[in-house]
């Protein structure tokens, strides 16, 4: 059997930074990854003012800016009344008052490219994780199966369970799982843009639906919120009804719908919104996604995944390399990290039961033209837009770079 010091299983945001800290502690670490490349069109693309700062921590913010992005300081919405702004960033604490949209596999890749700097560091693509092996009870190892058919057995002290929302990993662990549920799915889709339209992140909501355009540079990547369920019966109306609705809700979007070819061109997330209880057992822990799966809402599931990476990596680095990892320090990371999980799904739970549940049945207020009171507090007193604007781009509890992880800002030879 093949050894090595910790398993990361996916290769993430989660796995990748969570392997990256574990190498530079010196400890051996191999990621697994089940694609053979990082490309995802429609994954969560935004990296926030803390990962900055950690990527500067980390000596990677050179390599960083390198990498084509846009930078969004303010996130609005358009009501039937008028815009108004609802998170304003410009006046965040630390050196990133933005948050930056790259695509995912760009900012996975610079990490990969970071540990492959590392000695320790192993990055396995198209290998998918297929089980977990035990004994006396305690998860020693994994089983893998690489794309080309090989399967095998890698024997390790920790498995981290990095694996996203549906995680293998957990569910293997009998870890249990609380769902929350959510009220809406998501359809994601781009149309251009043209240089004089709204930057920033938008928000449009009126007569039961509700539509949130990002700036993409050339392009707005758009998530259509649609009723939980309802995915099927509204791609049996076509793609005419779709552009119709789009075109009643901005109006502005109507020629340009013509760009969306089909409904092939609009992919569907299910939206979940859940939290282990527990989020290790013996020899094997879960973060990110895997641990919590995160709302849509304030495009937070990266930061907290990014986050949780850095919390477990700094917990077990020591512990690993004396060979004392227990439960016990497995346990300090939900620890660390509970209360900004709970409390953010706290607020995705409060803004889907008050506002999106209402707008996607027709029940809001804004529907009759009313501002929602979280609105109207917001223009009375504008510098609240502050506090939206740091739960997203900062968040609760941000973590920074261990010691031990920490390097010079430097460019980075990429692959
Ligand atoms: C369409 C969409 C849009 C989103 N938009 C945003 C956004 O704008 N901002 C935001 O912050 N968040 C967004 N999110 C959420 C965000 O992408 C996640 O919260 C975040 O990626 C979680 O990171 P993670 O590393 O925990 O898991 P993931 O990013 O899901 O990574 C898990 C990895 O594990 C791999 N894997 C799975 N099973 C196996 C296996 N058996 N063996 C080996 N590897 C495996 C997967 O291939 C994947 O690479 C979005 C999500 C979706 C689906």
């Amino acid at each position: 059997m093949e050894t090595t010091g910790v398993v990361v299983v996916g290769g993430g945001p989660a796995g990748m930074v969570a392997g990256l800290l574990l190498a530079r502690a010196g400890v051996e670490v191999t990621v697994l990854e089940k694609h053979g490349d990082f490309l995802r069109d429609f994954r969560g693309d935004t990296v926030h003012a803390s990962t900055l700062t950690l990527l500067d921590e980390l000596g990677l913010g050179p390599s960083f800016s390198e990498v084509p992005h846009q930078l969004v300081d303010r996130m609005q919405v358009l009501l039937d009344s008028g815009p108004q702004t609802m998170a304003d960033l410009s006046r965040l604490p630390g050196p990133h008052k933005h948050i930056a949209f790259v695509p995912q596999w760009d900012f996975l890749d610079l990490l990969a490219d970071a540990g492959k700097r590392e000695p320790t560091f192993t990055l396995r693509m198209n290998t998918e994780f297929t089980g977990l092996v035990r004994k006396n009870g305690k998860v020693t190892g994994v089983r893998y199966r690489t794309a080309g058919g090989e399967t095998g057995e890698l024997a390790s002290d920790l498995v981290i369970a990095a694996d996203g929302r549906s995680s293998p990993v957990r569910e293997q662990a009998g870890l249990p799982v609380h769902e929350f549920g959510a009220p809406m799915d998501v359809w994601w889709f781009r149309v251009p843009r043209n240089p004089d339209e709204p930057s920033g992140g938008t928000g449009r909501f009126s007569r039961g639906q509700g539509l949130v355009l990002i700036n993409r540079g050339d392009y707005f990547q758009c998530a259509y919120l649609i009723r939980k369920g309802t995915d099927r019966q509204l791609r049996a109306e076509g793609i005419e009804a779709f552009r119709q609705r789009m075109a009643d809700l901005v109006p502005w979007l109507a020629e340009r719908m013509e760009t969306v070819e089909s409904l092939d061109d609009v992919k569907l997330l299910d939206v979940k919104l859940d939290r282990l209880r527990r989020w290790h057992g013996d020899g094997v822990l879960c973060i990110g996604d895997a641990a919590h799966a995160m709302s849509p809402i304030g495009g937070v599931g990266i930061n907290l995944a990014v986050q949780d990476a850095v919390a477990a990596a700094t917990i077990v680095a020591a512990p690993l390399r004396r060979g004392e990892l227990s439960p016990k320090v497995l346990a300090k990371v939900r620890r660390r990290r509970w209360f900004p999980t709970a409390a953010t799904q706290a607020f995705q739970r409060r803004i889907q039961d008050s506002f999106l549940k209402p707008t996607l049945t027709g029940t809001s207020t804004i529907a009759q033209g009313k501002v929602p009171s979280v609105i109207r507090l917001i223009r009375r007193f504008p510098r609240l837009q502050v506090v939206p604007g740091y739960l997203v781009a900062i968040g609760l509890r941000p973590e920074h770079a261990p010691a031990f992880a920490r390097r010079a800002p430097e460019r980075i030879e990429r692959s």
